[in-house]
């Protein structure tokens, strides 16, 4: 695996003759587990070039004690980078992918997708992210850009912004990778003490337990109850549990309202933020 860390080395490294092929890229903020490699295997599976970037944006972060506490083991990651088989790490600095005097702000507005949940409570954050995604896509440009269902608003919010600009890539959703206990996988689990990382599978068995309950038919709001109920008992706190339609990602109350409904939680585990979500009605039959 090769490592750069300016933009014009990464594009000199690109431009070498022969090494034209499809480009598949993988930005993550670092701190890498099982969820970020499952995206480094299925680039590697689909495409020619596999280009992985770590860089955690000071911009997407509206919480500085966030940004402070965010790990950043990066002897570890460029290890496991190199055992997955990826093929360039891009690992910028701030001034790489800001450099002064370039204050050029993107005019995407995201609208409403970024209006509730993550939008809502971490304002400016889906700001700071679309421009540093806008940001790498220059850079790098990919032909496919890999990302997690785990932050499904992120995700819709890129590919509206794909679509925005009309840009050449295209945006392919990967599962959430999950703890045996059920927890999606985030570099912010080591934060939690053992007991809570134990106890934060019950993220994922509300949102089990409230698909059953949707496609019975169960009202919306019995349903959050049964949910938010649950997590509580745990000892944990419900920022929001939302149903939504997966395209506009505006509430929706009953399971015909559209052909794709999915629930969207984030929770409140001692001072770690955990988010999580989970298709419960999906147009697509497998
Ligand atoms: P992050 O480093 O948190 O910015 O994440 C980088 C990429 O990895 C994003 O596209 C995330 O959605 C994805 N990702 C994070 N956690 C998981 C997971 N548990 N399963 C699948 N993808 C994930």
């Amino acid at each position: 695996m090769y490592i750069v860390h300016r933009p014009a080395h990464l594009r000199e490294w690109m431009n070498v003759p022969g090494r034209a092929g499809i480009v598949g890229f993988v930005p993550t903020m670092g701190a890498l587990h099982t969820g970020h490699l499952s995206l480094v295997k299925r680039s590697l599976e689909e495409t020619d070039i596999t280009v992985v970037s770590i860089f955690v944006n000071p911009r997407q972060f509206n919480d500085p004690a966030d940004l402070a506490k965010y790990p950043r083991p990066v002897e570890d990651d460029i290890r496991l980078l190199a055992e997955a088989g990826a093929h360039l790490l891009f690992l910028p600095e701030v001034e790489d992918i800001y450099p002064p005097g370039d204050n050029r702000v993107i005019d995407f507005d995201p609208g409403p997708l970024a209006a509730g949940m993550e939008g809502f409570f971490r304002p400016g954050h889906f700001q700071g992210m679309a421009e540093v995604v806008y940001r790498l896509l220059e850079i790098v440009r990919p032909d496919r850009l890999f990302m997690g269902q785990k932050d499904y608003q992120q995700l819709a919010i890129v590919r509206r912004m794909v679509q925005h600009y009309d840009l050449p890539v295209e945006v392919v959703m990967c599962p959430t990778q999950r703890e045996p206990n059920g927890l999606a996988m985030s570099s912010r689990n080591v934060r939690l003490s053992a007991a809570a990382r134990a106890r934060a599978g019950v993220i994922h068995d509300a949102l089990v337990a409230g698909r059953a309950a949707f496609r019975e038919g169960q009202p919306a709001g019995a349903i959050r109850q049964m949910a938010v109920d649950m997590i509580r008992q745990a000892g944990f706190e419900v920022e929001y549990y939302d149903i939504v339609n997966g395209n506009t990602l505006m509430s929706v109350t009953d399971r015909h309202e559209a052909p794709l409904i999915v629930a969207c939680c984030a929770v409140r585990a001692e001072d770690v933020r955990l988010i999580d979500n989970m298709v419960w009605v999906s147009p697509d039959p497998s």
